[in-house]
């Protein structure tokens, strides 16, 4: 029922209640590692990155302040490196982004995110 969505989360919230649960269970599926393609640059062949993650992100991100999608095939376990380039990047495409960084910024001065370092 794609009402519950609507009913669940406020517009742009980032946090919902539910979260810290979904990210402990995305870490575990994706076996703590990240999963971002990469390209060995002995080989050339493309790989996982496979780095430990600590960090859970959307794969797609919603665009126009609509609430992300945060069911499991959305979310992959990056490691701190790749995050911080891919928030990197998405800040820097457009004015929304200028205010999703703040909010990324909050979210990250969030109490429950310092506890992995
Ligand atoms: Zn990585």
């Amino acid at each position: 029922m794609p009402e519950s969505r609507w009913f669940n989360s406020s517009r742009g919230a980032r946090f919902n209640p539910g979260w810290e649960r979904t990210r402990k269970m995305i870490l575990e599926r994706d076996s703590h590692r990240c999963q971002r393609w990469v390209t060995d640059w002995r080989t050339g062949g493309r790989r996982k990155c496979w780095l430990p993650a600590n960090e859970v992100d959307h794969i797609h991100r919603a665009e126009n302040g609509e609430p992300d999608d945060d069911s499991p095939e959305n979310l992959e376990a990056l490691c701190s490196y790749h995050h911080k380039q891919k928030t990197a990047r998405e800040s820097g495409d457009a004015r929304i982004k200028k205010r999703r960084r703040r909010e990324v910024e909050s979210w990250y001065s969030h109490p429950a995110y310092r506890t992995s370092a």
